[in-house]
């Protein structure tokens, strides 16, 4: 039976019926996108009472407009295996929109990768990049291709592949990707390497370059970092800092790792890591020299956190569990999507964690972001607490149309100011009877501008 979908949902309506009418119409435009309708609704949620309010957003369809990607590019990606044995692949880049800069935004390299996940990804990126201030649109691609297990000939003959289709679309003007889960400096390495064949050209077209060719000093860094500067930023709202304090993190990945650097630095004690097999528990704490090992385990032999029990005695080894069941006065979810539902927000609220950083794209489900508002907790989502990454992107773009290079310093003090700026624009349109609510001041801050314009530039 077809679903009777409401064109428009105005005159009397409430800002409730407002977003289950937009809601309808997005879930009947792309069933089963599951990933993307949650981050819409998170979005239109924010922003509706704003789009109410100004009758240009609303002559402009901005929403209307948003949900739908500038265009989609899919691709075939056939490689052969150490084996001789020919492997298909599926190759997506989504251009959601360049209305403030050019598309921007990651690849990630995961079996579990679908356009829906990818259009996900990207409409969080608009928001995200325009809170960094800086000009650029946004994007998001990747391919189901799993590297893990693969012999590094392997992945060098599927970036190969992928780039052969995907170099016509990008560019420093155009789009210009980096890396996400999956595509870390070796695949940026081996996609540049291609891009540069095919092109004949040395330029920006991908950031997360390694820094003796044309990347930027702290790119690697940028994430992890801004989402404890941001972490800091919040605590220093309530008299806090990380000094002392209980941190947990998840992931073992990029931006697991310089999470976890920044606050042992700051004098904070991070007691675990995870992988998606389990996760280490490490009550004396994840020091600078245990943080080396563990990047030489995931960045060199490509292991498992697991075998940090069994070097350093001591650790726990949970398998298969996250580490929410952890006691903690901050955490870092720093993995993936959805990894923590309602009942592990609870049991984090429960045992004293009053701060969360989200370094990953959409870690908490939305009752688990209800958990967290509601007990009053200060929770930075992700769109703003991890766009360090993608703003030290932009210097790396900056420093690449220039041909100049920037200091570790210079970056880390702009990596900063931008972490800074990000904040007080979410405590600027997130303040609600003293309590800040950084979703609402995310989506509202990110979204203005780019509203803003896509009235200016008139209707496309
Ligand atoms: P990496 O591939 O370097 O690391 C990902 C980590 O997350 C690994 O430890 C991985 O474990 C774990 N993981 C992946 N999928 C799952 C899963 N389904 N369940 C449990 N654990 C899982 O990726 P990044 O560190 O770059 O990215 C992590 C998150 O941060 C992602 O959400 C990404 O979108 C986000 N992000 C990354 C940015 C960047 O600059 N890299 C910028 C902004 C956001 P395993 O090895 O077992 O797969």
């Amino acid at each position: 039976m077809a679903i009777a979908v409401p064109e428009s949902v105005g005159g009397q309506a409430t800002i409730e019926q407002q977003v289950d009418g937009f809601m309808m119409r997005v879930a009947a435009q792309s069933p089963g996108e599951t990933e993307f309708h949650q981050a819409v609704h998170e979005v239109v949620e924010s922003v509706m009472p704003l789009v109410q309010s100004k009758k240009a957003y609303r002559d402009a369809k901005v929403l209307d407009r948003m949900v739908v990607p500038e265009n989609v590019i899919l691709f075939r990606v056939v490689w052969t295996d150490d084996a001789g044995q020919v492997q298909v692949n599926r190759g997506y880049r989504i251009r959601m929109s360049t209305v403030i800069g050019p598309n921007k935004g990651g690849l990630r390299f995961h079996p579990s990768v679908t356009l829906g996940l990818l259009k996900f990804l990207a409409f969080e990126q608009v928001f995200k990049n325009s809170l960094t201030t800086l000009p650029l649109g946004g994007g998001k691609g990747g391919s189901d291709f799993d590297p893990k297990g693969r012999s590094d000939s392997e992945v060098m003959r599927f970036c190969q592949s992928f780039m052969t289709e995907l170099y016509r679309y990008i560019g420093p003007e155009i789009d210009v990707p980096a890396g996400d889960i999956g595509v870390g400096g070796r695949e940026i390495g081996f996609l540049f390497g291609q891009y540069r064949r095919l092109t004949h050209r040395f330029n920006g077209a991908l950031t997360g370059k390694n820094a003796i060719w044309g990347g930027s000093n702290l790119r690697p860094e940028a994430t992890g970092y801004g989402s404890v500067y941001f972490a800091s930023d919040m605590l220093s709202t309530r008299g806090e800092s990380p000094k002392g304090k209980i941190a947990i993190v998840s992931g073992s990945g990029n931006v697991a790792q310089y999470t976890v650097e920044k606050l042992t630095t700051l004098g904070a004690k991070v007691v675990t890591m995870s992988d998606s097999d389990g996760t280490i528990m490490d009550s004396e704490g994840i020091t600078a020299e245990k943080l080396a090992w563990v990047m030489e385990l995931k960045n060199v032999r490509r292991g498992r956190i697991r075998e940090y029990a069994d070097h350093f005695k001591g650790a726990k080894y949970l398998a298969g569990k996250r580490p929410w069941g952890v006691p903690c006065d901050l955490a870092f979810p720093s993995a993936t999507q959805n990894e923590i539902d309602e009942d592990s927000a609870r049991l984090l609220v429960k045992n004293g964690c009053f701060c969360v950083s989200e370094g990953a794209n959409m870690p908490s489900r939305p009752e688990a972001v209800d958990v967290f508002l509601n007990a009053k907790i200060l929770y930075g989502p992700g769109k703003a607490a991890n766009a360090g990454g993608v703003a030290v992107s932009g210097l790396e773009m900056n420093q690449n149309a220039g041909c100049m290079r920037r200091s570790r310093q210079d970056v880390d003090q702009q990596l900063c100011t931008i972490m800074h700026s990000i904040h007080e624009n979410c405590v600027k349109y997130g303040q609600e009877n003293g309590f800040v609510n950084y979703v609402r001041g995310a989506n509202c801050a990110g979204f203005v501008k780019v509203a803003d314009a896509m009235v200016h530039q008139g209707y496309m």
